[in-house]
């Protein structure tokens, strides 16, 4: 039987139950947080996370993969707190958050040494705690697969190789950049069947999404309430045609709700909703409409829905 890391320890793969696979506790930009601490308020972020927590926690989710990295401000003790606190666990990643951007540090040291880093999340744990990371995390976005893009790519590559973590990866279908992702794994030798390339949802192109799930790789159709990139019903009809074609079993559903997010300033959210940029953003909205709509079309039965958010979070985790 194997485990799973989670922020509150290992745990049967058994045991995770059912998934969010891609959910934010907290999502801000740690250098910022670290020079100006006083322009962020620490128990408002924990309220904000235990309520959304809880709340998912009250339609039966018993596992978050929190997949906030390196200038996500992650931050594992905060997982902890909001594991302990709620009853669901968490499961956290190690890697970096960036569209292009590298500090000189990894910029002068080369690919191998990055995965050093990684490694040592996975194997020792993180931020000096024994909370060890589960997975990897890389991102491409509008820059396409950049230099330092592929640099990153190619260390979590590496690091997956070295200790069987599994991936994932922010992708932007916009530029399609998730084949050229998935072009580098298969050159690192990662095992395809580990690798999930995030935010597909994002368009409704279903071939390209069936694209990438030939090359085995799970697709996330992450980001319901994400309105500025896809509606809903889009996102909707998209999920649908994928599982009328068979791919339940490489598909994983969540938000990308970040319980507080400091990209914009407060009042930015409220502007957001009535603009129709977001709609129910939350970390239930996939239980209370999504889920709902995809029954009512017939095509997601209890044994669709325990496939995505059940079955494929434990093998993506656990090979
Ligand atoms: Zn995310």
């Amino acid at each position: 039987m194997s485990t799973v890391q989670t922020v509150k320890g290992p745990v049967e793969a058994e045991e995770l139950g059912v998934v969010l696979i891609h959910e934010h506790l907290r999502f801000r930009d740690e250098a910022v947080a670290a020079e100006w601490p006083d322009r962020y308020d620490e128990q408002a972020e924990l309220d904000a996370a235990l309520q959304a927590v809880d709340a998912a926690g009250s339609r039966g989710v018993q596992t978050i993969v929190d997949p906030t990295a390196m200038f996500g401000g992650r931050d594992v003790r905060f997982m902890a707190r909001v594991s302990e606190q709620t009853g669901v666990r968490v499961v956290a990643c190690t890697g970096i958050y960036s569209y292009d951007y590298l500090p000189h540090y990894f910029e002068n040291r080369d690919v191998d040494v990055m995965a050093e880093h990684f490694v040592a999340d996975l194997q020792s744990g993180v931020q000096g705690t024994d909370i060890k990371a589960a997975f990897l995390k890389c991102a491409a976005d509008a820059a396409g697969v950049t230099e330092h893009v592929e640099k990153i790519h190619r260390a979590v590559a590496r690091a997956s190789v070295q200790t069987g973590a599994p991936i994932m990866a922010h992708s932007m279908p916009a530029v399609e950049t998730g084949p050229r992702q998935v072009e580098i794994f298969a050159q690192e030798g990662v095992d395809l069947a580990r690798v999930q390339i995030a935010h597909c949802g994002d368009t409704d192109d279903v071939s390209y999404i069936e694209g990438l799930i030939d090359r085995g790789v799970y697709v996330g159709l992450d980001r319901y309430g994400l309105e500025m990139f896809l509606p809903i019903d889009k996102r909707n009809a998209t999920a649908a045609e994928l599982l009328r074609r068979g791919h339940a079993e490489r598909m994983m559903i969540s938000q990308d709700y970040c319980a507080t997010i400091d990209w914009f300033p407060p009042e930015a959210e409220q502007v957001f909703e009535s603009q129709g940029a977001i709609r129910n953003w939350s970390m239930t909205l996939v239980f209370d409409e999504v889920i709902p709509a995809l029954r009512d079309q017939g095509v997601l039965d209890d044994q669709a829905f325990h496939t995505i958010f059940v079955e494929n979070p434990k093998r993506w985790l656990t090979a």
